[in-house]
């Protein structure tokens, strides 16, 4: 058990983990921008350390600050919450190196799975059913492109392999427009992702979108906390979730939620996590 938990992030995730901590008997730290000084965790947490400015760079973004402050109040372990850090592998990296627990997956996990093409790759070999696609990164050779959009069929959509927010996504719906899209595609992703390396798979015209909840620690345990329907979306990104989500029986939903345990295992995930699916005709797609 912890005697220590440092909240690496702001808002009402901070608040949860810290009455998570107060429940468990732990002392929480919480660091804080110059803006957040007086937010409700941070008024109720056992010891503060102001590490930044307003922006978020400078503070909630900031893992020297952040680890420096675990440091000083000689806290455990750095609880990321969601959005700032929790998904940075160099980050979760960082905080174990410094001898402190990193409360989410480990380093190598969130570099597997922060790829699109590496996590699919991971999956397929799991055994869990994904979108067809190119199976990895798109080649620089336009032939063969063409020749792999042709075998997946149209339309396909093209994706960033390191994109996230619903951006830098194009559909293509005939050959005379892959090789264009997908010029364009790898400029947006350079620039928003500094990485341009795209993929394409499968353009489903009308899914549902399905995410499956898991936890797992790091003694090999899973298990799954239900599935929630994210199909109500503006611009690829959600708008309300629907949980328990409709129309799953309970034979569909007892055999996704094991195999995404089985995977998760099989990949020594540790932590909460969130495998996304497609779902069209019956049937569930990892993206
Ligand atoms: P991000 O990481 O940017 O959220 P996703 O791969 O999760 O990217 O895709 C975001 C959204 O784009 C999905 O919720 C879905 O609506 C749509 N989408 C992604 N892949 C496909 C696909 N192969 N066919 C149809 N829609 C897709």
């Amino acid at each position: 058990m912890f005697n220590k938990i440092l909240i690496a992030n702001r808002g009402e995730i901070a608040l949860r983990i810290l009455r998570a901590c107060r429940e468990l008997g732990i002392k929480t730290v919480a660091v804080h921008s110059t803006a957040d000084r007086d937010l409700k965790h941070v008024r109720l947490a056992d010891e503060t350390v102001c590490i930044g400015g307003a922006a978020a760079t400078g503070s909630y973004l900031n893992m020297a600050a952040i680890i420096s402050a675990a440091e000083v109040t000689q806290a455990d372990a750095i609880h990321p919450g969601y959005g700032f850090l929790s998904e940075n592998a160099d980050f979760a990296e960082s905080v174990e190196k410094s001898g402190f627990v990193f409360i989410g997956p480990r380093s190598e996990t969130i570099r597997l799975m922060g790829g699109k093409t590496t996590a699919k790759a991971e999956m397929i070999a799991a055994g869990v059913p994904c979108v067809p696609g190119s199976d990895g990164i798109l080649p620089d050779d336009e032939a063969e492109c063409l020749a792999i959009a042709e075998k997946v069929g149209y339309p396909v959509l093209i994706k960033a392999a390191f994109g996230g927010g619903g951006r830098g996504m194009h559909v293509v719906r005939k050959p005379a427009d892959l090789i264009g899209s997908i010029k364009i595609a790898r400029q947006e992703a350079l620039q928003a992702f500094k990485d341009g390396s795209v993929f394409l798979e499968k353009y489903l015209e009308v899914p549902r979108h399905i995410e499956i909840q898991v936890l797992a620690d790091e003694h090999g345990n899973a298990v799954f906390l239900g599935e929630r329907d994210c199909s109500m979306q503006r611009r690829n990104q959600k708008v309300i979730e629907e949980a328990t989500a409709p129309g799953i029986t309970p034979a569909q939903r007892a055999e996704i939620g094991k195999l995404c345990t089985d995977a998760c295992k099989r990949i020594g995930y540790r932590g909460a996590g969130t495998m996304e699916f497609l779902y069209e005709n019956g049937r569930f797609y990892f993206i």
